[in-house]
């Protein structure tokens, strides 16, 4: 008999990844999404497959269904859409994992959560271990997302105390690649539309500031290995790519670089709270994982561009 696994944010981009591998492994999924930011395009390419079934369904609202596992990711990730109904994103976040808990209490089974490095808000330890505790606005325009996933860990490690819950609970790292949506706002793929466009490329406050980027094959390895971990390995543990560090300025010429991009760079505003530098320890997911991460910025880059390029 298969696993039935739910993942719920699945026809995002990240849980669409996730689909298509957890099909290749052989399992049964469940993909619950209310397609918020995700696609139907996203997972058009598996509904073919008997061992996958789509469910339009909003996770603050309650799910009677019988899983074997359940990766919850369902949460707009993009700054730009979580700000948009902030109120919805703090409910997806609290009461979406609320629901999901009594689901996994119900059925008795592993959850994992997609929590954030947002959680460690603009950070002063750098670059962030899981030990650290982070330096967080919680009345900010960030703070529906940063202090929703907070609250969404607390949860998580309370039914794990309280109802002896398996829980499993990751923290991603900026993650791009093919299958981000062309208008999500993220900054990997507004440069490569604003390139591919020959627009100007839209650099936020003087672009010194850093993030590292984790291409997405990469992330969804570590996600697997995460949830196939011994029971007690409970995390938090950090998934990104420590080598790839770079200032929003650098991605931005390296991206007009692979593009062979005419567009020129120009300055906005630095949006408020915006994080000065980023950067995981994965020490944690090396050593309990047996995880890191393998595909270098150009290279994901360029798989990036060719997905562009043929949706553009
Ligand atoms: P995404 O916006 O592409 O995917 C999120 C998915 O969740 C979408 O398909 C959306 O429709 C769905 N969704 C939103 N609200 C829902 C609700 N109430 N009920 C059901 N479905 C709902 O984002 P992503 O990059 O794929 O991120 C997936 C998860 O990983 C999120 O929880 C995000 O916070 C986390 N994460 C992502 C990154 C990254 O760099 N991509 C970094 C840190 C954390
Ligand atoms: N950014 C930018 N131009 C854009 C989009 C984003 O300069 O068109 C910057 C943003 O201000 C931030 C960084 O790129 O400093 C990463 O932003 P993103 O929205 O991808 O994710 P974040 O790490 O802030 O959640």
């Amino acid at each position: 008999m298969k696993r039935k696994i739910l993942v719920t944010g699945g026809a995002g981009f990240i849980g669409s990844h996730l689909c298509e591998r957890l099909l290749k492994e052989g399992e049964d999924v469940l993909c619950v999404d209310n397609f918020y930011t995700g696609t139907k395009e996203n997972i058009s390419h598996l509904l073919d497959n008997n061992f996958f079934e789509v469910m339009r369904h909003d996770i603050c609202f309650p799910l009677y269904v019988e899983v074997d596992q359940i990766y919850n990711l369902a949460c707009p990730a993009s700054p730009v859409h979580y700000q948009f109904d902030p109120v919805q994103t703090t409910k997806v976040n609290v009461s979406g994992a609320i629901n999901m808990l009594g689901l996994a209490k119900r059925v008795r089974c592993r959850i994992l959560q997609a929590s954030t490095s947002e959680v460690y808000g603009d950070p002063k330890v750098h670059p962030q271990t899981e030990e650290y505790w982070g330096h967080v606005n919680p009345i900010g325009p960030r703070s529906c997302y940063d202090e929703g996933k907070r609250c969404a860990e607390t949860l998580f490690f309370d039914y794990h105390r309280q109802h002896a819950l398996d829980i499993k609970v990751v923290r991603i790292f900026n993650t791009y690649g093919p299958k981000m949506h062309p208008s999500d706002g993220r900054v990997v793929s507004n440069f490569i539309v604003q390139a591919l466009n020959n627009e100007d490329i839209t650099i936020y406050g003087d672009g010194n500031q850093t993030r590292s980027f984790c291409y997405i094959d990469d992330l969804v390895e570590g996600l697997m290995l995460m949830m196939k971990s011994r029971e007690g390995v409970t995390g938090p543990i950090n998934l990104g790519n420590p080598d790839d560090e770079r200032t929003i300025l650098d991605l931005a010429e390296l991206i007009i670089k692979l593009t062979g991009s005419k567009s020129s760079i120009i300055n906005k505003e630095l949006p408020e709270n915006d994080p000065v530098r980023r950067k995981p320890d994965i020490t944690k997911a090396k050593n309990e994982l047996n995880w890191k991460p393998k595909v270098d910025l150009e290279d994901g880059l360029k798989e990036a561009i060719k997905y562009f390029k043929t949706i553009l």
